[in-house]
């Protein structure tokens, strides 16, 4: 996050395979417009959409904002604006920050969507502490991945992969991944991986859970192996990253209360085994990132 438009109106936009959806946010947080469309695809659709909900969010007040902030799916290079394989968009290269900023006049900065909604919660669930200290988003959507977000700025590494636990391949069924290697994390703990391994549901994981409490053995078998492999990675994300809180995001974590009772059940099952997990006392550092609000698209803003 800079701090050089610090006193001006920001705008954030989140892009989604389905829509896109902006916000308009005051210096200090506040959401003063808001607008939302249907996603188009192809390079040409994606630009005039980001454009057209953006200056719908400001309204009147477009010349008064400093920064656009974009949050998209994609390989995204936060320092030139690029954007690679937004595969549900049509769109294989894009240079989305200076295309923007072409098209409203407007400084852009662009984040990969996962980042830009770990500064959204972060700054909605930081609590007194608000933004300080070190505070993770533990993302299950299609992949899983992290952002971290350390005294309000995102932690992206020498080449843009911190937080890309997904890919760590210490899985025990080998499943191959899309990326190539056997055994990828989230090959089993994402959203999309739930849908495979739990095709009875949809959304599957609210039934897997109700199925499992119910003692039936396939859904007791499915859910625990999902379990291990959520657990091992929020084991990996605390233990690199030492996080404050750990906020479970992305379709799955709609699943709510019952999702964080079985993670805290698998968390606890490990803790009884080990001292220094018990001493970490991660259950008390998870929460549930907020479903009422745009969190991507105000993270987005505050990226900017
Ligand atoms: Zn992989």
């Amino acid at each position: 996050m800079s701090t050089n438009n610090a006193n001006g109106l920001r705008i954030g936009v989140d892009v989604g395979g389905t829509k896109i959806e902006a916000v308009l946010v005051s210096p200090d947080g506040r959401v003063l417009g808001q607008a939302r469309i249907a996603a188009r695809r192809g390079n040409q659709a994606v630009l005039e959409d980001i454009e057209s909900v953006a200056r719908q969010a400001a309204g009147e007040r477009f010349a008064e904002v400093a920064a656009i902030g974009i949050g998209t799916p994609g390989q995204v290079n936060a320092d030139t604006g690029h954007v690679g394989d937004i595969v549900n968009l049509d769109v294989v290269s894009m240079d989305m920050g200076p295309e923007i900023a072409q098209r409203t006049g407007v400084d852009t900065h662009v984040e990969n969507d996962v980042n830009a909604a770990a500064v959204g919660a972060a700054a909605l669930l930081g609590g007194a502490e608000g933004l300080t200290g070190t505070i993770a988003l533990l993302n299950f959507g299609t992949g899983l991945a992290a952002g971290i977000v350390q005294d309000g700025v995102l932690l992206h590494g020498y080449s843009g992969a911190a937080g890309e636990i997904g890919h760590v391949p210490v899985e025990p069924h080998r499943f191959k991944c899309p990326c190539g290697q056997y055994g990828c994390l989230e090959t089993v703990a994402s959203g999309a991986s739930v849908a495979r391994l739990w095709p009875h549901a949809d959304p599957p994981m609210p039934d897997l859970i109700r199925r499992a409490i119910r003692r039936e053995a396939e859904a007791v078998d499915t859910l625990d192996m999902v379990m291990r492999a959520i657990g091992d990675a929020i084991q990996i994300l605390a233990q690199s990253v030492d996080p404050r809180l750990i906020i479970l995001g992305g379709g799955m974590a709609k699943t709510g209360e019952p999702l964080l009772e079985v993670i805290n059940a698998e968390l606890h099952r490990r803790e009884a085994q080990c001292h220094f997990l018990e001493s970490l006392n991660l259950p008390a550092r998870l929460r549930l990132a907020p479903v009422e609000q745009p969190v991507g698209a105000i993270g987005a803003a505050l990226a900017a």
